[in-house]
């Protein structure tokens, strides 16, 4: 019963009953109005947007014996007999099943009588993609050169699959999904006509899980109220959309990024016992991280109400603990996992091999420290060791290279090096303008060479920057580089 309430009983019956498709409706308006609309139409749009209804309301209008301002009357014969679905004129052919030449030749045959209840012969082909190619070839003759009596409407999720030469004659009407508000206001209002007492936050819920589709929200609505009794409650809620699972899913992500393996491996196996495949496990931990590079990205996210509490207070959480390069590392690894799990004859063993994997990505563990203890600075640089360390961590990778391969220390004493090495002095100035600046203390540095001489460069002012130089030296260490930070791109201008 409930199903039919709402999947049935508030189906739009007239044009201002249709809800988010207001462009459109309008055009058709207009269209019928002024007597220009096109014999054939196509609507398009993801599943649920109501292609199949507008297309309904268009053979309703043609029909109707009294329309107002341009609107369905809803209760004269034509629009009573197209609401029950029993109009001698309007003909429903659902192109998934009906796929052949033969089909489309039957449709011919039958425009060229003329209306016998109304006005028009209206012809709704749902799902036309499904059409062969010579059901196409055979509807284009008749799209061409269409009786006056008669309208063609196509609907389809999946325009790229029309022939171009159909598209060209037809009107085009392209659906706009549904937003979570306008989800979420649509359903109060259904509720609040049947009287059924609702939780507000469960509506959000079901609209974010709908993704945009109309008829998803309504399905997962009847599902809802048949297992709570009529009644919208958290807990069902939670149940039917997998809400206890999502939150299992970021427990595991949460392991995973602190480097947990045996943790990892325990929420691992609850969660494969509640029957998610390893595939969706990927794809869903992928999901989980494309939604902390959205917040990380777009801060704002965690105030728009039209997210579950769930994402927006875990993703939140998570998002402020992990930065955005990391989680475009997890990404790749998930991403390349993925692949290997599907081609993998073992799939248990390489899933958990993907999730160890994740575990151990080094610095990961640091990175979720970090921002918790915002990096302790090293005030001092007790040994060359440490200022090399130092360097590395701040991913300077030129810098450390040429400090760490180019030269070798003789004397460190923090403030005053000594090194032995090419005694070019464009790169020693640049060696001490990056110290300076990671540092933030002054720098001298002195080059001594294998005969004896040495020459000793000026302090630079830490504010000041040289100019980028084309440094002859640092080709060589090129390779090297690659080994050190293989994340890195390092480009050589000529
Ligand atoms: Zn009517």
């Amino acid at each position: 019963m409930t199903s039919k309430i709402l999947a049935l009983k508030y189906r739009p019956q007239k044009f201002s009953e249709v809800k988010g498709q207001e462009h459109i409706v309008n055009t058709l308006k207009i269209a019928i109005a002024e007597n220009s609309l096109p014999h054939s139409i196509i609507f398009s749009g993801i599943r649920g947007t109501g292609k199949t209804t507008l297309a309904r309301l268009v053979a309703k209008r043609l029909n109707c014996e009294n329309p107002v301002n341009g609107e369905i009357c809803d209760v004269c014969n034509n629009c009573l007999a197209i609401k029950n679905g029993k109009h001698l004129d309007v003909l429903e052919i659902d192109g998934a099943s009906y796929t052949g030449i033969d089909n489309i030749r039957e449709i011919i045959e039958a425009s060229q009588y003329k209306a016998v209840m109304g006005k028009y012969r209206v012809f709704i082909i749902d799902e036309a993609h499904m059409l062969s190619k010579n059901a196409f070839n055979a509807l284009l003759k008749n799209l061409e050169e269409p009786a006056d009596h008669v309208c063609y409407i196509l609907a389809t999720t999946e325009l790229h699959k029309i022939p171009d030469t159909i598209l060209s004659r037809c009107m085009r009407c392209q659906m706009s999904m549904f937003s979570v508000e306008e989800l979420v206001s649509t359903q109060k209002e259904l509720l609040d006509k049947e009287n059924i007492a609702y939780d507000e936050s469960s509506l959000f819920d079901i609209a974010y899980a709908a993704d945009g589709s109309m008829r998803d929200a309504q399905t997962l609505l009847n599902q809802i109220l048949l297992l709570s009794h009529g009644k919208l409650t958290k807990e069902t809620t939670s149940n039917i959309l997998g809400l206890g699972q999502r939150q299992d899913l970021y427990t595991l992500l949460e392991y995973l990024l602190c480097g947990e393996v045996e943790p990892s491996l325990v929420q691992f196996q609850k969660i494969t016992k509640q029957g998610i495949l390893g595939h969706m496990l990927l794809s869903q931990l992928m999901d989980l991280i494309y939604w902390l590079c959205c917040i990380k990205s777009t801060p704002t996210l965690k105030l728009e109400k039209s997210y579950p509490d769930l994402e927006r207070v875990k993703g939140s959480m998570l998002a402020d603990q992990i930065g955005l390069p990391k989680l475009h590392m997890v990404w790749q690894i998930l991403q390349k996992g993925y692949q290997e799990y599907m081609s993998s004859p073992l799939k248990g063993p390489t899933l958990e091999m993907v999730l160890m994997r994740l575990c151990f990505i080094q610095d990961l563990k640091f990175d979720l420290v970090a921002t918790n203890t915002q990096i302790e600075e090293p005030k001092q640089w007790k040994s060359w060791d440490v200022l090399l360390r130092h360097i590395r961590q701040h991913k300077e990778p030129v810098l450390y290279e040429q400090l760490a391969k180019t030269y070798n220390c003789i004397s460190y004493q923090q403030g005053n090096l000594i090194l032995s090495g090419p005694d070019n002095k464009t790169l020693v100035s640049e060696i001490i303008n990056k110290l300076n600046q990671l540092t933030g203390i002054s720098w001298r540095v002195t080059i001594k060479n294998g005969d004896g001489t040495s020459s000793t460069a000026p302090h630079n002012d830490p504010q000041t920057s040289l100019p980028q130089t084309t440094d002859p030296e640092l080709p060589d260490v090129v390779a090297d580089l690659a080994q050190t930070f293989p994340d890195m791109v390092v480009t050589v201008n000529a």
